[in-house]
């Protein structure tokens, strides 16, 4: 994927099919659906692919244990079945992980057994594996720094996880392969209209300050929290459809847990679960949901939000984590569907598809990383009806979602983190990386990983990156200041 090249195509006179808004799950599940189809594709994505909630997310492929608890079984049945095609569809980039549900209370083995059980009945087919009850010395075989004081055992059970930015480029490879036109830092910034119907969009190249022009038959709005920002660029006044709530996850050296295996706690004091999961050798301990009413491109973590994750964490610990633990915090806007009212928690996860009766615009919402596939082939299966598109069969339920840039074997530039120089030049040749926070956030999820390790390495990265892509020392001291703002706004203990 070259950008140069992307632009080129951009300003030739065509009539895209479709033009899709966002570079998320969403926006390249999109892509590579209609592409697959045969359909003329251009994707516009704000900042890099990914930026927003698609790289910030807890990164499991699941059904939803939580929606199992709130008996939304056609929901946790339509994400098993994703879950499936998922891992057959990409095993390099999705892997099978144990989770276990420990029980301290005599009633809570048999009836989170029960509960699993019927996560087992719904994925049927496309299981992972059955689950089963535990006795409590193969909990702490499996979970060696657990607290074992009243531990009576558990109940183990496998589930997704995956890295979901790299699933984000990679959908983002495979829709260029199958033609489509993608640019990052291309923001659609107004919509074009013909008697009251959309055809076409006008994007800004930020880097060149060019204006683009696109003809298209359907516009689709997939940009997750800003849907509504750009549904008022089609009708001013549009309602808000978007309730957002923030998520924090926070991550700690590996040693906290111990172990292959993800530790879920089933029910906090806010009535949600909160998993605590072996990540790149750390842990990830998240998710808070907490209702906001401002939608920031960059949220910011709140200290209760920390303090909350800490001491849930800390009750199934042996060892107490503190602040100066905390190796990295990163929080994400879910773009849930609802009027505001009522707790987040509860509000759907189900995606929301529809195009405007007026303009044509196509806006898709909502929904989870898992279901991203599903919900691409709801909306082209719209765009095609909606825009008088010629209808063809949708193939991504089977089509195989190779790795982009899988890391390379040369030395990691730093050994906390797994980044290479080679890794840094093939995400810049290759990659459409241009920021360095594209690189150490995104391409390899380094500043997830540990916020100080990827200051101190910042400074190297972004002189390959000068060279690779001819910059000067000035945008290297611009970006390095960019990536130590948001180094300072991971590490909590440095505020
Ligand atoms: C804390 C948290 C944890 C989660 N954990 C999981 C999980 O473990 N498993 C799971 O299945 N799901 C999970 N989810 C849900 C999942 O991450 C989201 O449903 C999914 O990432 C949404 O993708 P999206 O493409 O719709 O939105 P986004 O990823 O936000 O993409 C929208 C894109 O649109 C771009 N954009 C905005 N305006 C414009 C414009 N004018 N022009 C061009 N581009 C624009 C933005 O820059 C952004 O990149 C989680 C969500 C959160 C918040």
């Amino acid at each position: 994927m070259k950008r140069e090249q992307m632009l080129e195509r951009l300003r030739s006179p065509t009539i895209w099919d479709i033009v899709v808004i966002g570079g998320g799950a969403t926006g390249q599940g999109i892509a590579v659906d209609a592409a697959s189809r045969g359909h003329r594709v251009a994707l516009l994505e704000r900042g890099d692919f990914a930026e927003g909630t698609s790289s910030r997310s807890t990164k499991l492929i699941h059904g939803g244990v939580r929606y199992l608890q709130q008996g939304r079984l056609g929901l946790v049945r339509e994400a098993l079945r994703e879950r499936g095609r998922l891992l057959r569809n990409a095993p390099q980039l999705v892997r099978p992980l144990p989770f276990i549900v420990p029980a301290y209370r005599w009633w809570e083995q048999p009836w989170y057994g029960l509960g699993l059980g019927l996560y087992d009945l719904l994925a049927g087919a496309s299981g992972f594996g059955p689950s089963f009850q535990v006795d409590r010395s193969r909990v702490v075989a499996d979970l060696p720094n657990i607290a074992q004081g009243g531990l009576r055992g558990g109940v183990r059970y496998l589930d997704g996880q995956f890295d979901d930015a790299a699933l984000a480029l990679a959908l983002a490879h495979l829709a260029a392969e199958q033609s489509a036109v993608l640019v990052n830092y291309c923001p659609v910034v107004a919509l074009r209209k013909e008697g009251g119907r959309i055809c076409g969009v006008e994007a800004l190249d930020q880097e060149s300050g060019e204006m683009l022009t696109l003809a298209a038959r359907v516009v689709i709005n997939a940009t997750g929290p800003f849907s509504d920002a750009v549904r008022r660029l089609d009708a001013p006044q549009a309602a808000p459809l978007i309730a957002p709530s923030q998520g924090v996850h926070l991550v700690l050296p590996g040693r906290f847990l111990g172990g292959d295996s993800a530790l879920l706690v089933p029910r906090t004091p806010d009535g949600r679960v909160i998993f605590l999961t072996p990540w790149h050798g750390r842990v990830m301990v998240g998710t808070t949901d907490t209702p906001v009413n401002e939608i920031s491109a960059e949220p910011r973590p709140q200290a209760a939000e920390i303090e909350f994750l800490l001491a849930t964490a800390n009750r199934y610990l042996a060892q107490p984590a503190g602040v100066g633990d905390i190796l990295s915090v990163f929080a994400g806007i879910r773009p849930l569907i609802g009027d505001g009212s009522g707790s987040s928690a509860a509000r759907s996860r189900e995606h929301w598809l529809q195009a405007d009766p007026v303009s044509g615009l196509i806006t898709i919402a909502g929904g989870k990383w898992t279901t991203y596939r599903q919900m691409a082939e709801d909306s082209v299966d719209l765009a095609e009806r909606s825009g008088h598109l010629t209808a063809r069969p949708c193939r991504t339920a089977t089509l195989a979602i190779p790795s982009a840039n899988p890391a390379s074997d040369a030395a990691p530039l730093h050994p906390a983190l797994p980044l290479s120089a080679d890794d840094v030049r093939d995400a810049c040749r290759d990659g459409m990386a241009r920021r360095l926070s594209d690189v150490l956030v995104r391409r390899r999820p380094c500043l997830l990983l540990d916020a100080a390790a990827t200051g101190q390495v910042a400074p190297r990265v972004a002189a390959l990156m000068a060279e690779a892509l001819g910059r000067d020392a000035a945008w290297i001291a611009r970006e390095v200041a960019d990536i130590e703002t948001l180094v300072r706004a991971a590490l909590p203990a440095a505020g």
